[in-house]
C-alpha cells in the first residue's frame, strides 16, 4: 500500500476537523452548561456521543474488532460516501468496482464527480485480482468488492482479494453487508495484516434494523481517525445508538433469523426447482437467491399485480431474465410461489 497521507485528498490529509463540545469534555459531570443545549425535554435535549463509544464497545465484543478499528455511520451509505471524499480527489482520481454489484458505489462516485471503472464478473460471478489490476491506474484510490455480492448472491473468491490486497497501492473495500448468512469468516479478521482493508457490514439486513440506519466499517486506526474527521458530528442519533445496543444486546435472536432464514433459502429453492418457468437458480451465500426465468418483465409485473415485490435484476448486465428473490417468512415464501404457479396457467 501507498502510504496513507499519499493516498488521501491534500484537503482532508490536512483538515482541521471541528470540534464540538461534547469532544472537548468527555466524561460524565452532573451539571453541563457548555453546548447550549435546553436543560428540559431530557434525554432528548442532549447531544448524543459523537463517538458511540458504547456502542463501538458491544460490536467490539461481538465482532472481534477494536473499538479504535471501528467507525460507525447513517448506514454503510455514509461510510461508502465518506471513503470517497477521503480519498478520492474530483475528476482526477478513480476507482474500480466489480460488475454487477451494489449500486450505491457508483451512484455515490457520481455525486462525487470520481470516475467509476467496471470489471466484469465471469459467468461463475467471479473475479480474478489481475483483472481489477488491469483497470487500476496511478490515479486509482478505491477498489469495490462485495462479499456475498448483491444481487448475484455469491461469496467472492477470498484468495483474490488476498491477491489483491497484496498487489494494490490504494484501498480495497469490502462490502460485507450479507456475511452473517455467508457461512464464511469475515475479513475484519485479517485488518492486521492489510493496513489498505476496509470491511463494510451493517445492521440493515440479519440484524433486523434497516431503518435505524447503522453501518459499520472497519480498518486500520489510521482509516478511521480520517473517517472519524470528516464525519458530521453528530452522524448517529440517540434513538439510533439506544436501538443499536438493544439489537446488539440481543445478538441471539439473530442467530435465530438466520438458522430460520438459511433452512427457508432451501425450501423455497427446491420449491422454485419445481416450477417451469424457472431457468436458472444461481448459488447464494446470501438471504436472497438470483433467479434467471422464462420473462423476468411479465413476471415481475404479474408478482406486483399480486402484491407482491420482488426485484427486477433484467437490465443489469449478466443478469438479464433474472429476478431477485428475498427470503422471507415462511408464509411468504409460500404465496410467492402460488403465485408463482398461477402464472404458469
Ligand atoms: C443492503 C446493503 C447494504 C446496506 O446498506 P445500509 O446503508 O447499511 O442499509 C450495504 N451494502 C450492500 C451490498 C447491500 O446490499
Amino acid at each position: 500500500m501507498k502510504n496513507l497521507d499519499q493516498l488521501l485528498r491534500n484537503n482532508i490529509r490536512d483538515l482541521q476537523p471541528y470540534s464540538c463540545a461534547r469532544d472537548e469534555f468527555k466524561g460524565e459531570a452532573s451539571v453541563y452548561l457548555d453546548a447550549n443545549e435546553n436543560p428540559y425535554n431530557a434525554p432528548f435535549n442532549r447531544y448524543p456521543d459523537p463517538l458511540q463509544l458504547e456502542v463501538k464497545e458491544k460490536i467490539s465484543t461481538i465482532k472481534n474488532v477494536a473499538s479504535e478499528n471501528i467507525f460507525l455511520g447513517n448506514g454503510s451509505d455514509e461510510a461508502i460516501d465518506l471513503l470517497y471524499r477521503a480519498f478520492c480527489e474530483p475528476r482526477v482520481d478513480n476507482v474500480v468496482a466489480i460488475e454487477p454489484t451494489y449500486g450505491m458505489y457508483k451512484v455515490s462516485a457520481n455525486i462525487n464527480d470520481i470516475e467509476y471503472r467496471r470489471v466484469l464478473l465471469d459467468e461463475n460471478f467471479q473475479f480474478t485480482a489481475a483483472s481489477i489490476l488491469e483497470a487500476c491506474d496511478a490515479n486509482t484510490k478505491l477498489v469495490w468488492l462485495c462479499s456475498p455480492n448483491n444481487p448475484t448472491g455469491n461469496n467472492l473468491n477470498p484468495d483474490e482479494i488476498i491477491s489483491l490486497l497484496k498487489t494494490f497501492e490504494g484501498i480495497v473495500v469490502v462490502d460485507e453487508a450479507y456475511i452473517d448468512f455467508a457461512g464464511v469468516e469475515s475479513f475484519s479478521t485479517l485488518l492486521g495484516q492489510y493496513p489498505n482493508l476496509v470491511v463494510l457490514q451493517t445492521l440493515s439486513k440479519a440484524w433486523g434494523s434497516a431503518a435505524i440506519r447503522l453501518g459499520m466499517a472497519f480498518a486500520s486506526t489510521a482509516i478511521i481517525q480520517v473517517l472519524n474527521k470528516i464525519k458530521y458530528p453528530y452522524n448517529v442519533n440517540m434513538l439510533t445508538q439506544r436501538q443499536a445496543l438493544e439489537a446488539l444486546n440481543n445478538a441471539e435472536k439473530v442467530h435465530a433469523w438466520v438458522e430460520i432464514l438459511l433452512d427457508e433459502r432451501k425450501k423455497l429453492i427446491g420449491m422454485l426447482e419445481e416450477l417451469a418457468l424457472v431457468e436458472h437458480i444461481y448459488p447464494t451465500d446470501s438471504n436472497f437467491i438470483l433467479v434467471k426465468v422464462t420473462d423476468a418483465d411479465a413476471i415481475y409485473n404479474y408478482l406486483v399485480n399480486q402484491s407482491i415485490i420482488v426485484r427486477n435484476r433484467n437490465s443489469v448486465k449478466l443478469c438479464g431474465g433474472c429476478i431477485r428473490i428475498t427470503v422471507g417468512t415462511p408464509n411468504e415464501n409460500t404465496i410467492l410461489i402460488e403465485e408463482l404457479i398461477k402464472f404458469g396457467i
